[in-house]
């Protein structure tokens, strides 16, 4: 079963201060779908001006608002409402982000599904926030540790998963109280656009989350140097995350960064191999490859490489790729001419460099789309750009090893740490391997599953902090401390012995 293609394009407005708005410039941009060539949306183009009218919005509902004093309960009822309408949102959902981004109408209906789910998870942790009490200080002394909402946060997102990231940041921050300025990729705003409304019907009071669309430069520059903003949470790439943080220090605001990865999956020969198979090949073609925790290096062991590798090859052989529209379709378009170009770029170098290609290795002919197939390089050595950068594509570099030590030495030889996989049944290489990998998430026996309860984020340049989980929450606050003098308080004048100053 295909979806039909809409005859008309869709056309967004901004949110801000609870009230749909257009850009002060009166300009738009539109976005053509990367799968049929067409327009599929038009949106304000926001510029300075528009980006400090929103977070203007936002500070008002912070400092003079009553979203931050809420009891926890009262903002769950919000949170929860609104991954009702989200669930009751999802088909509209799925076909503007499949005609956007490119990525298979099904997967994005169940991605929606995944969405609405964090904001019932934050809702529950709406209720759970809390500090700590010191009572051991002595008979006259109470010390509290309390967690208080950071403030105006700036949410910056990029294409790949447009409403399933800013679900992994916006509720948990609105759980704790902030207030929000939200700007989505400039290639797929449609859906986080749409939330405006979609809170305030879920009962989110006026301004404290405000939804601008526009273009990195000046939108998200603008939102990350702001003065009146406390917080960024990005997730893009390393090298805009890096611009972010130079950005961020003219008022030091805290800065969250979820980046790129170049993520190992490893294969001991022990393993399940059947169930490794399927999880390869998912791991590198799910979204295109166009996704950070792509298992985009496959790091299998000798004794079985030969086999292994010729069963990946048959296996990805067969993945659909097409119209995204099209229900069988697994592997959909890339999402605009630069990635494709990039991707394209890279299995160049991997054949320049002596890799072996393997599988694929071209784009796809269809008319009006951008297609690449599911590529497979093996002989793959760890100095190679393919073994070591970012490809954002569905291209799998294949390198082998003996020694656990040595599976443990490639997969670490990276910038990044984002995530990895083992395959293995020997709960000693298992737990070995997790505990020496340098990354953030480690599935054993599986690859890319996700909880809402499971933290989840990047060691070395794959990003700082955490989303996702309990902590996720206490990102989004400031710990102040309380002391309480009890009875009458001896003066400094009069101690024999003075207390020791907390800080100087
Ligand atoms: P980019 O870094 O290019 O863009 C991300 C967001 O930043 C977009 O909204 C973009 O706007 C905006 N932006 C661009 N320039 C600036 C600037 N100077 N200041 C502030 N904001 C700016 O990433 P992509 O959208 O290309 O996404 C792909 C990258 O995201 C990959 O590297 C991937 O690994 C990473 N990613 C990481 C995830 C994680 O959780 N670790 C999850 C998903 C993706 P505009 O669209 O207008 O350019």
């Amino acid at each position: 079963m295909t979806t039909l293609l809409p005859n008309a394009h869709f056309t967004y407005t901004m949110w801000i201060d609870g009230h749909a708005a257009s850009a002060k410039s009166g300009q738009t941009f539109s976005r053509e779908s990367p799968a049929h060539g067409v327009k599929v949306g038009e949106y304000p183009l926001a510029g300075a001006d528009d980006v400090d009218a929103a977070v203007a919005a936002a500070r008002r509902a912070f400092d003079i608002g009553s979203w931050p004093h809420l009891p926890g309960a009262e903002r769950a009822k919000v949170l929860l409402r609104a991954a009702e309408l989200i669930r009751a949102s999802k088909d509209e959902f799925a076909l503007i982000e499949t005609l956007e981004s490119g990525k298979p109408i099904k997967q994005a209906r169940d991605e929606m599904e995944w969405s609405a789910a964090l904001w019932d998870y934050a809702a529950a942790l709406c209720r759970h926030l809390h500090g700590d009490s010191y009572n051991t200080l002595g008979a006259q002394v109470l010390g509290l540790t309390i967690r208080e909402p950071i403030g105006v946060l700036g949410m910056i997102t990029p294409w790949n998963f447009p409403l399933l990231i800013i679900s992994q940041k916006l509720p948990f921050a609105l759980a704790a109280g902030c207030t929000c300025v939200v700007k989505p990729s400039e290639l797929t705003p449609g859906t986080t656009l749409r939330l405006g409304e979609l809170l305030a019907e879920a009962g989110l009071p006026t301004g404290v989350v405000n939804i601008i669309s526009g273009y990195g430069e000046p939108a998200g520059a603008r939102l990350s140097e702001h003065p009146d903003i406390n917080m960024i949470s990005f997730t893009g790439s390393t090298e805009v995350g890096k611009a972010v943080v130079g950005s961020s220090k003219s008022n030091l605001k805290k800065v969250e960064l979820e980046l790129g990865g170049k993520n190992p999956h490893i294969v001991f020969a022990d393993a399940d191999l059947e169930a490794a198979l399927d999880a390869v090949v998912f791991g590198v073609c799910f979204n295109m490859g166009e996704c950070c925790n792509s298992g985009s290096r496959l790091l299998v062991q000798r004794s079985i490489a030969q086999n292994f590798i010729n069963r990946v090859i048959e296996t990805a052989r067969t993945i659909p790729v097409g119209d995204p529209l099209d229900e069988q379709i697994k592997i959909g378009a890339i999402i605009d001419g630069n990635q494709f170009q990039k991707i394209l770029s890279y299995i160049d170098s991997g054949n320049r460099d002596g890799a072996r290609l393997r599988l694929g290795g071209k784009a796809l002919n269809r008319e009006n789309g951008r297609f690449i197939e599911a590529t497979i390089f093996d002989e793959v050595q760890p100095e190679m750009s393919i073994a070591k950068e970012e490809i954002f594509g569905p291209v799998l570099s294949i390198l082998t090893f003996d020694t656990t030590e040595e599976a443990i030495r490639i997969a670490n030889n990276t910038i990044y740490g984002l995530s990895a996989g083992v395959w293995t049944r020997d709960i000693d290489t298992a737990f070995t391997v997790s505990r020496s990998i340098r990354a953030g998430t480690i599935w054993i026996n599986t690859f890319m599953d996700g909880y809402p309860e499971l933290c989840f984020g990047g060691f070395n340049q794959s990003g700082l902090g955490r989303e996702l989980g309990r902590f996720s929450i206490e990102e989004f606050t400031e710990l102040k401390t309380v002391q309480v003098h009890l009875g009458p308080r001896t003066g400094w004048w009069a101690r024999e012995t003075p207390t020791m100053p907390g800080t100087v």
